[in-house]
């Protein structure tokens, strides 16, 4: 391992109150002491040069080359190993703005420091120990929740929860393989066959059983995390723009603005029931009325292709007509749900009857323009992509896809392995059965993994985490 001292930008760049500036190795004490003035008032009863771990100190930034202060900052110490990399760890919690930060980690830098790669900290902690592979990625996986949900998944990873249920389910094989590892011994100098009989049925209760539990809930939850694709269709005028608009105004009202997103673009985020959901804005293609015959068709297509859930919207007060048949066409053998729109034109008797084509789709009648209907349309999205109404609330750990193909390689080898020990075929081959399974697990974990995997892991992370 790499050993030299780390620093990076620990926050995001930009206007805010406090940016901070990490370093973490050997040298980090020894580079706040060069660049760090320590308040006097700050300095009582305190050895200044024998800086007490998890302590704040309050001083000044000063360039050592020009003795001018650079900024005034608060710093903290954290000794290791009881820091987040288990190395030596002093953050400069300095005023956040791009001058002021570039120009304390330049200093750090000039002074010993490499500038950390994108998660580099993190896979520190990772490869001295201090957490697994499955927690490293709980640590990306909050940093990217965009739900309540996916939080309390994430969480879960970053607790050990994963980490424990797999160690645990792994330990069950290592003593299975024990056992027919000693039995490979014996019988070597015997024609018995002394594998215990109980083997096949303690595998299926304390190894399969866990494991389908696992790829279920992945099954069953991973949305909340992985978020869907949603593509609003239907032919001009119907009022996809106005639902829209709608619907990512009131995601808006809790969810801070995410700069750059204008009404222009085609596609927006939202969180809708706690998935985080892609929506397609089909609207966005339209230049004339004949959109959908012409340049509309081949790119709503597209986006079609990709969506995991169509709305299709009609208009509500009209019966549908050529186009609308069209459109549904095109998505008939995707996973759709019907949006009458306009309800508020329709005056209770004259409701139009949905196509007996169409029949079998779940329909929700809002009105974008006087804004109706929402809990209605977020509880029909919720039930066309979830299965059985999923809630994280008993069972929030959930594999994430990498951890999912894993579990399904350990799942395969265990099945061999249970069907060797119980027709009696060569203990060697249950051996390399029972390896492969406890292999795919500490995959998870990290115990068995290529190191090209673990950097392409923590590539994903940003800088200065
Ligand atoms: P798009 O072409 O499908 O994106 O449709 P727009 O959102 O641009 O809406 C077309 C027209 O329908 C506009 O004049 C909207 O004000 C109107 N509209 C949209 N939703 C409703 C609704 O729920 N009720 C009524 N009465 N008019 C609506």
């Amino acid at each position: 391992m790499d050993r030299s001292t780390i620093a990076a930008i620990a926050t995001p760049l930009g206007c805010g109150g406090i940016g901070i500036v990490k370093i973490s190795g050997h040298h980090a004490y020894a580079i706040a002491d060069t660049l760090f003035k320590q308040a006097k008032s700050d300095i009582s009863g305190d050895n200044y040069h024998r800086k007490q771990s998890h302590r704040l100190y309050h001083g000044w930034i000063v360039d050592p080359g020009s003795n001018e202060i650079v900024d005034e900052v608060l710093l903290a110490f954290m000794r290791a190993p009881h820091s987040y990399t288990r190395e030596d760890i002093v953050e400069i919690h300095a005023h956040s703005g791009i001058a002021v930060l570039n120009r304390i980690l330049s200093l750090v830098l000039k002074n010993g420091t490499r500038l950390a790669e994108p998660g580099e900290f993190t896979k520190r902690a990772f490869l001295n120990g201090r957490i697994d592979l499955s927690q490293a990625e709980g640590v990306i996986d909050t940093i990217e929740s965009k739900s309540n949900q996916a939080l309390q998944m994430a969480m879960a990873q970053i607790s050990g929860a994963m980490h424990q249920k797999i160690q645990f389910i792994r330990q069950s094989l290592i003593d299975c393989l024990v056992q027919i590892e000693t039995a490979i011994d014996f019988i070597e100098d015997s024609d018995d066959r002394v594998i215990d009989d109980t083997l096949p049925e303690k595998l299926r209760k304390s190894v399969e059983g866990p494991l389908n539990e696992l790829v279920a809930q992945y099954q069953r939850a991973h949305l909340f995390r992985d978020g869907i694709k949603m593509a609003v269709v239907g032919k001009p005028n119907v009022g996809k723009s106005s639902l829209l608009n709608w619907v990512i105004k009131m995601d808006r009202a809790i969810v801070t603005d995410i700069p750059g997103t204008t009404r222009d673009i085609i596609e927006e985020s939202v969180t809708i029931k706690g998935i985080p959901i892609v929506v397609v804005d089909t609207a966005g293609l339209r230049d004339d009325g004949d959109s959908i015959e012409k340049i509309g068709i081949r790119k709503t297509r597209d986006c079609i292709e990709d969506a995991d859930l169509i709305l299709f919207m009609i208009d509500a007060s009209r019966s549908p007509d050529g186009n609308d048949h069209r459109i549904f066409n095109q998505i008939k053998d995707k996973n759709v749900l019907i949006i009458k729109n306009k309800i508020d034109l329709l005056t209770g008797a004259n409701e139009i009857p949905i196509p007996q084509e169409w029949k079998g789709r779940p329909v929700v009648g809002v009105s974008a323009l006087k804004q109706t209907g929402i809990e209605a349309l977020e509880e029909a999205i919720q039930r066309s992509v979830l299965q059985d109404n999923s809630t994280l609330d008993e069972n929030p750990l959930v594999p994430n896809i990498r951890q999912k193909e894993a579990i399904e390689n350990a799942k395969m080898a265990t099945r061999r392995l249970i069907n060797s020990l119980e027709k009696h075929i060569p203990l060697e081959m249950s051996a390399i059965d029972a390896r492969e399974a406890i292999d795919a697990l500490g995959e998870i974990t990290g115990e068995t993994i290529q190191d090209t995997i673990i950097d392409q892991i923590f590539s994903q992370f940003c800088i200065g985490k």
